[in-house]
């Protein structure tokens, strides 16, 4: 399943003008708002309500 709202669903997404959505959004958890909560990397990882470093299956380290 594609959420289209997390960062493992729009790795290969692209843009109309052919750029990476990644490049061009960032990407935020839709429950917290945080960038580093797991669940904004992946839809399948649960919410920590967290912007923390270091966080496990998170992009950012
Ligand atoms: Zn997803
Ligand atoms: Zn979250």
């Amino acid at each position: 399943m594609n959420c289209e709202n997390c960062r493992e669903c729009l790795r290969d997404a692209t843009t109309h003008g052919g750029w990476p959505v990644l490049a061009t959004r960032m990407v935020v958890c839709p429950t917290c708002g945080n960038k580093r909560c797991p669940h904004a990397t992946n839809h399948e990882l649960a919410c920590t309500g967290s912007n923390d470093r270091g966080q496990p299956g998170s992009d950012y380290q």
